[in-house]
């Protein structure tokens, strides 16, 4: 293929801002949670535009939606792009939908260059990525992955004991095909970074090789209550004196596996709470990041030793539990080479890097060749209402999208 192609950047920015208007917040974000009328609706709009692109629709048993453009052989498995619609209760108007609406532009502006591919081209709605409403999140792509068995996502419910199952047929997007997945030749995610690194480096897009590894653990020290001032400091058993000689080495545990390393104490908490009282009781939780498998492993075995030895030192006894692990995910090299030359053919400035956050694409990735495409977000702010992207990186993103795809789902001369 010698030609480069363009999306219709004007076309696909009044397109986000009149999807934003459903379920639109006062603060200039969007509250569109999984399975509301707002998501239906969204979803709705989104139909009536693939639609009139000449695209088939259907609907999986878990509500994931899929519009096809057929490929000149259509046995051919597809290559599929796709993100999620729903939003956070006071989320941005660019997370997940973004992806979704890129992968619309992508096949509208095949449609106008008159531009036939021999594999089809699906773009995906996946159902419930924020796990917001239903404690779980990107639930749709992993009930398609086989990662979820569909009774317990059915089960799931909302505060106000609504199941997921009951709010698919309420919304009428309880479809008839089986929420498995059929094979894909190669999938797309695009994306807002939904972190700093691409603004600070004023790159406009991110070729998104894999996932970090990612795990969070909780530790608990036990000492002894006593009087804060009778109380020697010698003869007190005090976890606080144990959390106060980890944190620093913690800290300095991570920096010593580099600058994509990432420890994080969101959870401090002493009982019984009390100004005057050395603490009984000292509960914290540690979020352990990195991109590579063998740095990631080196870190979780430092941890368990420097919180071990804090407590012998101390006389302290102790409990400490993995409460959640995600692997990491390296994406598929061919998938990746098809984004770099994207970008390479594009001209866009660019970094290889690693997502710090979970995405439908980690499911997808477990049955398909995967691969993500990032573009930045003013502050790196997300999951907010004031979440705001450039319209020229918008654009960008997609036009790197419909380059990849177009590579893989190989163009018919
Ligand atoms: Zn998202």
């Amino acid at each position: 293929m010698n030609q480069t192609l363009r999306i219709n950047g004007e076309r696909l920015w009044s397109r986000l801002e009149e999807i934003g208007q459903i379920g639109a917040t006062a603060g200039g974000g969007c509250n569109r949670q999984a399975l509301t009328d707002e998501d239906r609706d969204g979803r709705a709009l989104f139909a009536r535009w693939c639609e009139a692109a000449g695209c088939t629709l259907r609907t999986d048993a878990i509500g994931n939606v899929f519009a096809r453009r057929e490929g000149t052989e259509p046995n051919l498995p597809p290559v599929i792009t796709g993100s999620h619609l729903d939003t956070q209760p006071s989320g941005g108007k660019y997370d997940g939908i973004y992806g979704v609406l890129a992968g619309l532009e992508v096949i509208e502006s095949l449609n106008e260059a008159g531009i036939r591919t021999r594999h089809p081209l699906e773009v995906v709605v996946w159902t419930n990525e924020e796990g917001c409403r239903f404690d779980t999140a990107m639930m749709g792509s992993a009930v398609w992955s086989g990662v979820m068995p569909i009774e317990d996502a059915y089960a799931l419910t909302d505060r106000d004991g609504a199941s997921v199952r009951d709010e698919l047929l309420r919304t009428g997007q309880l479809g008839s095909e089986p929420a498995t997945a059929s094979p894909i030749h190669a999938a797309f995610e695009l994306h807002i970074e939904q972190g700093p690194v691409l603004e600070a480096e004023a790159l406009s897009i991110g070729v998104v090789t894999g996932v970090q590894h990612m795990s969070r653990h909780r530790v608990i020290y036990y000492g002894q209550e006593a009087h804060a001032g009778p109380t020697p400091m010698t003869l007190r058993k005090d976890p606080m004196m144990a959390l106060g000689q980890c944190l620093p080495r913690l800290y300095t545990m991570a920096e010593e596996h580099g600058a994509d390393s990432r420890i994080t104490f969101g959870f401090v908490h002493a009982s019984p709470g009390s100004s005057n009282t050395v603490p009984g009781k000292l509960e914290f939780t540690v979020d352990i990041r990195h991109p590579e498998a063998s740095h990631y492993q080196a870190m979780l075995t430092s941890y368990e030793e420097i919180i071990q030895d804090a407590a012998k030192q101390f006389g302290l006894d102790m409990e400490f539990e993995c409460f959640w692990e995600a692997p990491g995910v390296t994406f598929d090299t061919d998938c990746v080479a098809a984004v770099q030359k994207a970008v390479d053919t594009l001209g866009y400035s660019h970094r290889r890097m690693v997502s710090g956050a979970g995405h439908d694409a980690c499911n997808v990735a477990k049955v398909a060749p995967t691969s993500m495409i990032f573009i930045p977000c003013k502050d790196g702010l997300s999951h907010n209402e004031k979440e705001a992207v450039i319209a020229a990186d918008v654009t960008a993103g997609a036009n790197i999208l419909l380059n990849a795809m177009a590579t893989r789902a190989e163009v018919v001369a």
